[in-house]
């Protein structure tokens, strides 16, 4: 239930406590103060109200037949359903565990007998926290929301825009005047950049937000990396790189991992294509391994390198470097989602000027035995 005063929400309090002169005396100091009291008598019946329709605030009496306070605060903290609520232990004078209270999630205590200013001066403190609380997960959901949306949004347009460059640029409508053909490529090229970008943007937020389901198959790892080098090689022969690697060793005994084989796919990917990308000369050897558990998979160049003290934003969205061939800096936030979300792990090992070796774990897929 939701109470007003005029147009301003009124906070709503829980009261828990088996005596019911302490609830009424409660009740009737707090209403004084204009919030809105609900009083339990019981751990069960307030656990029930609280599922159905949580409060802003729970005062807890600790001590009470059936289940105690401790039990009610390990069950509300449990509840992964239910928001932040913060929760006032009211605990008999001489009751020692007070800390196992708060080790269970409560957020503060009070003794018994209550001294009524202290009450309120630590209601008003938990009900701030509450308002906090409540705003920064307001801010952070309207901020998933805004940049899902904006991004689903953007792609229809730009998908609609890249069919008509396609069909312009092959003479659907007629053929092109001298030099559109060049200024067509371009604008192909730029709005199918613009609209990687997007998808990356959208994956992104879609595994902030839990929202990204995985298709999980065994996959191979060997046959996967040498796809992904056969895509990738036409671009490290045109940069006069050397693109190698190990897979030879496991044509006939594949690694193989539980995982999405185009999650998989996108995160060599880009890892590969980064090693290719940031490498001016030398080259980039892809080598596979297996641990007893996992599997390992080191992508080493001799490219640029990365400064120790940029190491730690590599994986922060946006954050793309100052080299000439550096793009959106969504790469490797998404491959790392994306390895995580495998229970796997990226190590990034780099010295300017020498180049870099992202190592890459994923668990192995156990045979059954
Ligand atoms: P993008 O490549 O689109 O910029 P990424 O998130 O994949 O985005 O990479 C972020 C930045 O990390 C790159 O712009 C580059 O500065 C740096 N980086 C990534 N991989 C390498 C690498 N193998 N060698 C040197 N720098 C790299």
């Amino acid at each position: 239930m939701t109470a007003y005063r005029g147009s301003a929400k009124v906070d709503r309090i829980l009261v828990v406590d088996d005596t019911p002169d302490n609830l009424f005396l409660t009740q009737a100091i707090l209403e004084e103060e204009g919030y809105h009291i609900e009083t339990f008598e019981n751990g069960t019946d307030a656990l029930a109200e609280i599922e159905a329709d949580p409060p802003d605030l729970i005062l807890l009496d600790v001590m009470m037949p059936g289940i105690d306070g401790f039990e009610v605060t390990r069950r509300i903290r449990q509840n992964e359903k239910l928001p932040f609520i913060p929760i006032l232990l009211i605990t008999a004078h001489d009751q020692p565990s007070v800390a196992q209270g708060l080790d269970t999630g409560a957020d503060d205590f009070i003794r018994k007998p209550v001294n009524f200013d202290e009450l309120l001066a630590r209601v008003r403190s938990l009900l701030k926290l509450k308002h906090s609380v409540d705003e920064r997960d307001l801010i952070a959901r309207q901020r998933e929301d805004f940049v899902s949306r904006l991004t689903h949004d953007l792609r229809t347009p730009m998908v609609a825009a890249d069919r008509m460059l396609a069909l312009i640029s092959q003479g659907a409508f007629g053929e092109l005047p001298e030099g559109m053909n060049e200024a067509i490529s371009i604008m192909i090229r730029s709005n199918k950049n613009l609209l990687e970008m997007v998808n990356m943007l959208l994956e992104v937020y879609r595994y902030e937000a839990g929202r990204k389901t995985l298709s999980m198959i065994p996959v191979a790892l060997c046959d996967l990396l040498a796809e992904v080098l056969e895509g990738l090689s036409p671009i490290a022969i045109d940069s006069g790189l050397a693109l190698e690697s190990n897979l030879d060793e496991f044509m006939d005994k594949q690694i193989v991992v539980m995982g999405d084989r185009l999650e998989l796919h996108r995160v060599f990917t880009n890892l590969i294509g980064n090693a290719v990308k940031f490498t001016e000369s030398g080259s980039v050897k892809v080598h596979l391994s297996a641990k007893p558990d996992r599997a390992v998979i080191a992508i080493k160049d001799t490219g640029t390198g990365i400064p120790p003290e940029q190491l730690d934003m590599l994986f922060q969205p946006f954050w793309s470097g100052k080299h000439k061939r550096s793009g959106s800096g969504l790469g490797l936030p998404l491959a790392q989602q994306i390895v995580t979300a495998h229970l796997g792990s990226i190590q990034i090992e780099s010295e300017v000027g020498k180049g870099s070796t992202f190592t890459i774990e994923l668990p192995i897929e156990q045979p059954a035995t």
